[in-house]
């Protein structure tokens, strides 16, 4: 798969990063406004909702911004359980809490003698014998998460968003379809044609982390998409192909780049530190009608001999 793509924009932070400003000032790159005076917020290019503290992009005016941010709430909403159980730290320093209160488990984040702890609290001892099973060697501890109502389409959106910051401006042109979708709330997708790849990484205390990466097919005279939009926070890896205008209203589906993604950032002092996200899971996220976040349950597969374990998501 990379063998047919060349990275061309690759944008990484952590912790320890200074904040990066991408794009060219003074002309919104989504709207075409060149008014100076609607440029007063900065506009982070992936969600702070989704523990994003260091990417912007100086190109978006705050009309976009503003209409977007609907968009990152659906998304925000769809990949919150998997950010909770990664630790990712959104906005206003909190980290998200999955579950219920009032329910029988909740799955919570808390930070103790500065290590995270992620906490499964089963209230419920009949609900606890049924999650937990075995199969001779390991044991499962399944957790059930919360059917947060979220409306892919727009999730979908604001991955298109994210994709378009990262755009050289001259290959714009060919992208109006993607634009308009943008500026067009109730504009919709062809079913089918929205699919996004999601894959999980490891958890524990993995620095907060943020990338963005587009590459961009080498051979034009193949038939795979121009594209390829890598982005991931802490524990998600969420991948997706552009084509060019034309295709969107076509309607076929092309899947997903199915890329098993590693990624690398410095941990001062220390080797750098890696997580490895496992295969991508597809999604078709053209519908406009709120459906339950993708993730079903959460399964802890633990070897009680060699107190090994693994965390690993099941989907809906
Ligand atoms: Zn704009």
């Amino acid at each position: 798969m990379t063998s047919m793509y060349r990275p061309l924009v690759h944008l990484q932070a952590s912790v320890s990063s200074k904040k990066i400003h991408h794009g060219d000032r003074g002309c919104c790159r989504y709207c075409g406004t060149e008014d100076g005076r609607l440029f007063r917020q900065a506009a982070h290019l992936i969600p702070e909702a989704l523990g994003n503290r260091w990417l912007f992009s100086v190109d978006e005016c705050d009309l976009c911004n503003q209409q977007f941010s609907r968009y990152e709430d659906a998304l925000a909403s769809a990949l919150g359980p998997l950010l909770t159980l990664g630790g990712v730290v959104g906005k206003g320093g909190r980290v998200r809490q999955t579950g219920r209160t009032a329910g029988s488990t909740v799955v919570s984040h808390d930070r103790v003698d500065g290590k995270r702890s992620l906490r499964i609290i089963a209230r419920n001892d009949k609900d606890y014998r049924d999650r937990v099973t075995h199969d001779g060697e390991h044991i499962f501890f399944r957790t059930p998460l919360p059917e947060t109502p979220f409306k892919p389409l727009f999730a979908y959106k604001a991955l298109v968003k994210m994709a378009l910051a990262l755009m050289p401006t001259d290959e714009l042109s060919d992208y109006c379809d993607m634009l308009q979708l943008l500026q067009n709330r109730d504009s919709s997708v062809a079913s089918g044609s929205a699919t996004v790849g999601l894959s999980f990484g490891s958890i524990g205390n993995a620095p907060s982390m943020v990338l963005a990466s587009l590459l961009k097919r080498i051979d034009d005279t193949l038939l795979i998409p121009k594209f390829m939009v890598i982005v991931v926070v802490g524990s998600v890896c969420i991948q997706l192909f552009l084509w060019g205008d034309g295709y969107l209203q076509n309607g076929v589906a092309y899947g997903t780049p199915s890329l098993v993604f590693k990624a690398y950032f410095p941990n001062p002092g220390h080797q750098d530190f890696c997580i490895a996200y496992d295969h991508p899971h597809d999604l078709d996220w053209s519908s406009a009608v709120p459906q339950p976040q993708p993730l079903k349950e959460m399964v802890l597969k633990f070897h009680p001999g060699t107190t090994e374990g693994e965390f690993f998501p099941d989907w809906r």
